[in-house]
């Protein structure tokens, strides 16, 4: 599922094409998807900005206002997508440019709203940000009592970071998942600080995770998934002690670690 480094991804890829594109026309084929949006209202607006936050894609408009992208599971954000596509919402630009969404199993969202920061108020730091520092991290973490996977997943103390790259990070770290995130050490907290970075990087530089559903907004695969160290790789050697990698249940999540590089 879409995480911090598969958003970020469609929004590189969008933005040389949409940013100072005008919108010309929206097309609403499937409303469910959509929350807030109507056409008359934003036909003839610009598209000011592309750009991601979290695990929202957002198309900052010339009102101030714009539009959110939630691709949860299965959602998918195409620029001149091909016939085969079923869309749920089509926006067509000046310079002869489609952005479709489309998911179906309907689990994502499209948004309109005046003031989309606000809207997202609620996220934490962004972990890449140059203002997040091993320092902020070790205090949230320090002022939790819940497992440090859970934490790492709730997006009100870190915004992007899904099951993919949590688990990944923490096997980087050495931490195991069940661990309570108030009981990490401050090298711990700083080795986590490391990891986190290192692979949401890695995954934006391999255009993404595709397990399954992902794709790009050109609707490529990603080339992360060939590279994971933990990640549904139950049973398979740990890629640096060789033992067999377990699955347990961490925060209602499957969690993927090795138990020699990552003891309780
Ligand atoms: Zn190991």
């Amino acid at each position: 599922m879409p995480e911090l480094p598969e958003v970020e991804t469609i929004a590189r890829e969008l933005k040389p094409f949409l940013e100072g594109k005008r919108i010309v026309k929206i097309e609403i084929f499937k409303p469910e998807l959509t929350v807030g949006i109507s056409p008359e209202m934003l036909e003839g607006k610009t598209i000011n900005r592309v750009r991601r936050r979290g695990k929202y894609l957002i198309l900052d408009l010339s009102d101030g206002s714009g539009l959110l992208f939630h691709l949860r599971l299965t959602g998918r954000l195409y620029l001149n997508p091909g016939p085969e596509i079923n869309p749920g919402l089509l926006i067509h630009t000046e310079g002869n440019l489609t952005l479709s969404f489309h998911d179906p199993r309907k689990l994502g969202r499209a948004y309109w709203h005046p003031a989309p920061d606000e809207f997202l108020g609620f996220l934490g730091p962004e972990p890449l940000a140059e203002g997040f520092t091993p320092q902020e991290l070790y205090r949230i973490l320090s002022e939790r009592k819940a497992s440090v996977k859970a934490v790492l997943l709730d997006q009100r103390n870190l915004a992007g970071i899904g099951n993919i790259y949590a688990d990944e990070a923490l096997f980087l770290a050495g931490i195991n998942p069940r661990r309570p995130a108030s009981s990490l050490s401050w090298e711990e907290a700083e080795r986590l600080y490391q990891a986190i970075r290192e692979v949401l990087a890695e995954g934006i530089e391999r255009r993404g995770t595709t397990l399954s559903a992902y794709r790009d907004a050109f609707g490529r695969r990603g080339e992360n998934q060939l590279s994971l160290r933990v990640f549904r790789r139950t049973g398979k050697p740990c890629p640096r002690c060789g033992t067999p990698i377990e699955r347990i249940k961490v925060a209602g999540r499957s969690s993927h670690y090795c138990p020699k590089c990552q003891p309780i």
